[in-house]
């Protein structure tokens, strides 16, 4: 090719890397490999940030973080089979937790794939993605990137977001085009989430049964978070006077000490109940699907008293566990607006009895909680522990606080309130280990704000390499490791009597601080409250990678934390 040939065409490459910049992606995460290796590098020179991980699936969590924190999708690159599928677990979690990503890998020739002749990473990647993302496209000649793009972002985006799987075969990278037709074959996407307004009878019928409630409760979800509706929401929280209830990662969307929170009465409100307007939250396992003892209802199967209001972008959420009495389909935002406007100006508040009762039941509990917090036990525990982080994101309420584990998720999810909107990534709708350090670098990379990563010392295990990547990037992320020496707790016995330690153990008194310092990040061994303390402050106060081994009593946590009811025991007792 002369050189006046070559300024005239593009290839592949620079197509993918054109329509991403021309829909504002501007960040890629990745682990390069063939065939996307030199992708990643071309994206780098052109302007792009190209975060790379140790793992696959790390990468997509950071991708799925992303995409939740910015409503706009992540983008992950992995490279073909053993890569892809690494990639693909974080992909169905995405899609899982109504994140919007795209996962987007190599794949090897179609042609021998087909023929299953046996390729080089062989496999039907297209075919495997489908069942687990919300859609999946394969982009076979340049011309059509710009099509094939824009039709990823459209899906991961509109209506309820989730994951998206765009395979791009390894010929296609280097498929040349004439650069003139191939920047018009490019599509910037228009208003790729509509805005959806519940019709008028739907808010009406909303409206009148938040009227006439008696004990109403809003319960704000991950959704809402997502919705970047925090303004709408507040007011209509406070206009209303309604007690709510966040969910997880829709803690902070009001501040967690508001007045009207009835977190610390969590159980006397769902029980009690009879009107609950749901906001972007599903009625799943999560919420007990809406019914039984938890409801108020009078067996684990039976409803509660309650009537339902949903909020929710997606028509067939409603009625999946119980009925809804009055579904509002939209967008949070607009629905929100409209419910506003339909209040009108002479709301009157929920009854004092009710307001009242939840007032009287959170001051008991908060009373509780903060003498539980005060002691300082001879080993340091969940709770001496995590009064020291709760500290730290009071003094830090811009932080985001990434959280994992099993005794230390549910107790950080309870002890370390959150103050600002999307603040808090956690273990979502599937309740799983492994999203740490994807997370954390995500949250530090989009917003370039302090991280602290909370960590059961299993669930750190399994994104743990990544402290590498955290390193690389130099990122403001400070992760406690909650080391209690096991899954559970550290004090399990081999039932068998040998030699091995029992299957929930890990190496008694590990220095997981050395993992940070082996790549030049600071690492602090903190076994009591004081220690603890000192450390979190210094890691703020330099924005340095940071690992705190917290040393926890290893007998104080409780099998599976707060749903050891999901974890079947033996009916027959070892003897
Ligand atoms: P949580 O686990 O916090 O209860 P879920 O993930 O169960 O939250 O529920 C989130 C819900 O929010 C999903 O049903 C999803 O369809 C909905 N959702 C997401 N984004 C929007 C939006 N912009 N407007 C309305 N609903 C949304
Ligand atoms: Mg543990």
């Amino acid at each position: 090719m002369t050189s006046e040939t070559q300024a005239k065409e593009t290839d592949g490459f620079h197509l993918v890397i054109d329509a991403l910049k021309l829909n504002d992606i501007d960040t890629i995460f990745a682990l390069p490999g063939i065939p996307i290796t030199d992708f990643l590098r071309i994206a780098q020179g052109e302007g792009m940030k190209v975060i790379s991980f140790r793992h696959e699936q790390h990468a997509g969590n950071a991708a799925a973080a992303a995409g939740f924190l910015t409503q706009k999708p992540g983008i992950c690159f992995t490279v073909s089979a053993p890569g892809f599928l690494n990639g693909l677990t974080a992909l169905a979690n995405a899609t899982t937790n109504c994140f919007p990503m795209i996962l987007i890998s190599g794949s090897s020739e179609r042609e021998i794939v087909d023929l299953q002749q046996g390729d080089y990473e062989e496999m039907d990647q297209l075919a495997i993605a489908k069942p687990l993302c919300k859609a999946a496209f394969r982009v076979l000649h340049a011309e059509d990137i710009g099509v094939g793009i824009a039709r990823a972002i459209r899906a991961a985006l509109s209506g309820r977001p989730g994951g998206v799987y765009l395979d791009l075969p390894a010929k296609l990278f280097a498929q040349t085009m004439n650069a003139d037709a191939g920047k018009k074959s490019l599509i910037k996407v228009v208003d790729p989430a509509p805005k959806q307004l519940p019709g008028a009878d739907a808010v009406k019928r909303a409206v009148d049964l938040l009227k006439g409630a008696k004990k109403p409760l809003v319960i704000l979800g991950k959704g809402a978070a997502y919705a970047q509706a925090d303004a709408e929401i507040r007011a209509f929280v406070e206009k209303s006077g309604i007690p709510y209830l966040p969910m997880s990662m829709a803690k902070g969307l009001l501040p967690d000490n508001h007045a009207q929170s009835a977190s610390a009465a969590r159980s006397y409100v769902l029980a009690e109940a009879d009107v609950v307007m749901l906001v972007g939250a599903r009625l799943n396992w999560l919420l007990s699907h809406g019914k039984g003892k938890t409801w108020g209802g009078a067996s684990s199967k039976e409803a509660g008293k309650q009537q339902f209001i949903q909020i929710d972008i997606s028509p067939t959420e409603m009625d999946s566990n119980v009925a809804i009495a009055a579904p509002l389909v939209g967008d949070i935002g607009s629905c929100i607006g409209e419910l506003n406007k339909a209040m009108g100006s002479g709301w009157s508040k929920p009854p004092a009895d009710w307001t009242g009762a939840i007032a009287d039941r959170k001051d008991k509990n908060l009373t509780k909680m903060a003498e539980t917090l005060s002691k300082n036990p001879p080993v340091m525990n969940f709770h001496s522990a995590l009064n020291v982080l709760r500290n730290a994101v009071k003094a830090n309420p811009d932080a985001i606080v990434v959280n994992e584990g099993a005794n230390t998720l549910d107790f950080a999810r309870s002890i370390v309130d959150m103050y600002e909107p999307r603040k808090r990534l956690d273990v979502g709708t599937w309740g799983i280990m492994g999203i740490g350090m994807g997370f954390a670098v995500a949250a530090a990379v989009v917003t370039g704000k302090q991280v602290i990563a909370i960590e059961g010392d299993s669930a750190f295990g399994f994104s743990g390499m990544e402290v590498e990547t955290i390193c690389r990037y130099n990122l403001p992320v400070c992760v406690v490791v909650f080391n209690n020496n096991g899954i559970y707790k550290g004090t399990d016995k081999n039932l068998s009597g040998g030699a091995d330690m029992a299957p929930t153990l890990f190496v008694k008194d590990s220095r997981y601080e050395l993992m940070m310092q082996a790549f030049g990040g600071v690492g602090v061994r903190a076994a009591t409250p004081e220690e603890l303390q000192k450390a979190i402050d210094e890691a703020v106060a330099s924005g340095k990678p940071t690992l705190i081994n917290a040393i926890i009593d290893e007998t104080a946590g409780t099998e599976s934390g707060r749903i050891t009811s999901l974890n079947p025991a033996a009916a027959k007792k070892a003897a």
